[in-house]
């Protein structure tokens, strides 16, 4: 039977709405509104359209939105100074630095200098470590769609197990870090694979839930997919162009056949892709009610 899909156009409309409601509460009961500024240095096409849609959907939720456009060849220090500014002020709560940075610039130093309370893409160590022993203020934003996704559409994560293919920062290591928690919409038995592992297939046929992080058109196919499981497939390849001129776009495993062995399963594009900005939407609530709390 062919799997369900998992719409994460509908999901994060939904988580929208809901924001929406949570904004205004906070407005009348504390008069704030959460502020984001996005700093993007240089006009990297693909970092411009990604601040654009960061910029419209903070917008669209009422939110006090800063796009704060600098110069390729900002200085390291200038952009240290910069981000000082942004810790210090009381309208902003969450602030984005659009990587990637230019060479000149050390990245981890800049997004270092994030306040950790203002960290709403949730890199810097403090909220990374404060992730892997269970006391999170924010989930960096993509893993925290994911868990969401699975949440919102009934898929038992405790006592599940998980596979990830992935290990990067960003995705693979903070969803697995994330599932084994012993929390609510966790406590999974979680294992990661990446281009070390030995035996992948014999990892991902174990899986309940396979969440795929890899970057690699059709990395997984369905031979290396149970019965019944629940596919994730976090991958964004561009494979060519659409007739109208679009990026054609597809993920990292072999949809087309696996949804015949899935029992839900994620699209690429519409599954991972727009849950990933309306988190940092909530990550920004999130910032503005921790200085209220
Ligand atoms: P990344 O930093 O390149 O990491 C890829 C990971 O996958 C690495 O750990 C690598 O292993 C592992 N890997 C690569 N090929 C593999 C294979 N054939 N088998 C097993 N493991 C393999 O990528 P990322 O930043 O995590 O992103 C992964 C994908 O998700 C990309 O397509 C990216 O565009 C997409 N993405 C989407 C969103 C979204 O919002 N939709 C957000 C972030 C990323 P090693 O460590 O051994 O090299």
């Amino acid at each position: 039977m062919a799997a369900k899909i998992i719409s994460g156009t509908e999901i994060a409309a939904q988580i929208r709405e809901e924001i929406k409601v949570e904004v205004k509460a906070l407005q009348e009961k504390h008069g704030i509104t959460p502020g984001l500024v996005t700093i993007l240095v240089g006009k990297n096409p693909a970092s411009v359209s990604y601040v654009t849609a960061k910029q419209k959907t903070a917008k669209e939720l009422g939110y006090y939105s800063v796009q704060d456009d600098q110069p390729d060849d900002i200085s390291e220090a200038a952009l240290l100074s910069l981000i000082d500014k942004y810790n210090k002020d009381p309208k902003i709560h969450g602030i984005l630095i659009q990587l990637p940075l230019p060479k000149h610039v050390n990245e981890n130093k800049v997004l270092y200098a994030i306040n950790p309370d203002k960290d709403v893409d949730a890199f810097h160590p403090v909220n990374v470590g404060r992730l892997v022993i269970g006391e999170a203020r924010f989930y960096p934003c993509t893993p925290y769609g994911i868990q969401q996704m699975l949440v919102r559409s009934g898929v038992k994560v405790d006592g599940a197990e998980v596979v990830v293919v992935g290990r990067s920062n960003i995705v693979g290591k903070p969803i697995a870090n994330m599932l084994l928690q012993k929390a609510p919409g966790a406590n999974a038995t979680v294992t990661i694979c990446h281009t070390g592992s030995r035996d992948i297939a014999f990892h991902t046929k174990r899986a309940d839930i396979l969440i795929v992080a890899a970057g690699k058109p059709k990395a997984i196919t369905a031979d290396m997919v149970k019965e019944g499981a629940v596919v994730i497939d976090v991958g964004v390849n561009r494979i060519g162009t659409t007739p109208e001129g679009k990026a054609k776009l597809c993920g990292d495993v072999d949809f087309d056949a696996i949804k015949e062995k899935a029992s839900l399963i994620t699209p690429v594009p519409g599954g991972v892709g727009p849950m990933t900005i309306t988190m940092l939407m909530l990550n920004t609530l999130k910032a503005a009610k921790l200085t209220v709390e």
